[in-house]
């Protein structure tokens, strides 16, 4: 797509730290990381989202990460990973193409990506009801 930030990065028509790249994934690293080594991944077709993404293309996309979790590691830039997709502008989608986070993370490092709600059996059970239902 012509005016897409994401589609101009796999094109190289404008400069990214790309840090692995295949026939079909391109990482690159967020410049406004939440740790060192942040790195997004995106597919090299333009999809906007989760729910725009081929299942072929996820799996394209989930095989680049661990591609990305594993080199962090073995640089040492993580004792362990967060792997995220914020989908649609609810969810912080910023880039409407459809792209991975791969956080790193160090033990100590003191973030603390999600809040957590309370919950109770019933609340829960009519949640799963309606998600189950047809
Ligand atoms: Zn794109």
């Amino acid at each position: 797509m012509s005016d897409c930030l994401f589609c101009k990065i796999v094109e190289k028509k404008i400069p990214a730290e790309v840090i692995f790249e295949d026939e079909k994934v391109v990482a690159f690293l967020d410049i406004k990381p939440v740790n060192p080594g942040h790195a997004l991944v995106i597919h090299r077709h333009h999809h906007v989202d989760i729910l725009d993404t081929p299942e072929a293309d996820m799996q394209d996309l989930i095989v680049g990460a661990k591609k990305v979790a594993t080199i962090l590691f073995e640089k040492g830039l993580a004792d362990g990973v967060n792997i995220g997709m914020n989908n649609k502008q609810a969810a912080n989608q910023l880039i409407l193409h459809a792209h991975l986070h791969v956080i790193p993370r160090k033990i100590g490092d003191g973030l603390k990506p999600w809040s957590h709600k309370d919950s109770t059996p019933d609340g829960l059970q009519s949640i799963a009801n309606q998600l189950r239902s047809k």
